[in-house]
Formats: structure tokens, sequence, C-alpha cells
């Protein structure tokens, strides 16, 4: 009687075998479809593409939008000795916009920004998230 019990027990567990194997199967293979499309191909991308972040991080709101870049805002404040105060002063940085980002990131959103290697006059900064949307 045993032997017999172990037989069925052994029977359903490479049904059960059969049946996980194919499932998990078609879902990866959706998956990975999936993914390649998502893939950004942007050789100045700092997560998919080749160009290292480096440096000074700065948090700005986007002010102007370009394709493959974006203008950042920010105050900072300088202390005047003669007058005891402090100024308040607007730095604009020109940043690289990946490829990946460009569709979620528009103006009026705060984004954080990382100097990079320069890419061109103007531009020594890449996008590196989106911190908070903007109003509309
Ligand atoms: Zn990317």
């Amino acid at each position: 009687m045993a032997e017999k019990k172990q037989t069925k027990e052994k029977k359903k567990v490479s049904l059960k075998k059969e049946t996980e194997e194919r499932v998990p199967l078609e879902k990866e293979t959706e998956e990975k479809k999936e993914t390649k499309k998502e893939v950004c191909e942007d050789r100045d991308c700092p997560i998919h593409g080749k160009l290292k972040a480096r440096g000074r991080i700065f948090e700005g709101i986007v002010t102007r939008k370009f394709p493959k870049r974006i203008a950042i805002e920010f105050e900072r404040s300088v202390y005047i000795r003669k007058y005891e105060r402090f100024l308040k002063n607007k730095t604009r940085i020109h940043a690289r916009l990946p490829k990946c980002m460009e569709d979620d990131i528009n103006i009026g959103d705060l984004i954080q920004v990382q100097e990079c290697r320069p890419l061109s006059k103007i531009i020594h900064h890449v996008v590196i998230k989106k911190i908070k949307g903007g109003g509309k």
C-alpha cells in the first residue's frame, strides 16, 4: 500500500511541475518584449548610456525645455559684509535631458541635476531625477 501511495504522489508532483514551468515562461517572454521597447538608446544617459555623472548636485525648477536640453533656475543667498545682509541671487543651469526622461519632465517641475563632463559650450550637467511635479 505504501508503495502505491508514493507512485501516486510522484505523478502529482510531475504534473504540477509541468504546469508551473509553462506558465512563467510565457510571462517572462512578454516582460522581455516590454522592456526592449522601453530601453533608451541615448548615449548621454547616466542610467542607460555611457555618460558618467559626478561632481556637484543642484536642485531647481525647470524654466525652459528644449529637445535634449532643459534650463533650471534656483535661488541662492550671498552675504554682503558691508551691509551685513543677504542678497538673493538666481543661478541658471542648462542640463542634458536623457531620452528616457523626456516625457516625464516638464516646465515647473522640481528636479535634481548633477555635474558631468562638458557636453557642449553651455551644457555640463545631466538630469538625474524628478523630485516633484509642477502645479499644471
Ligand atoms: Zn536612459
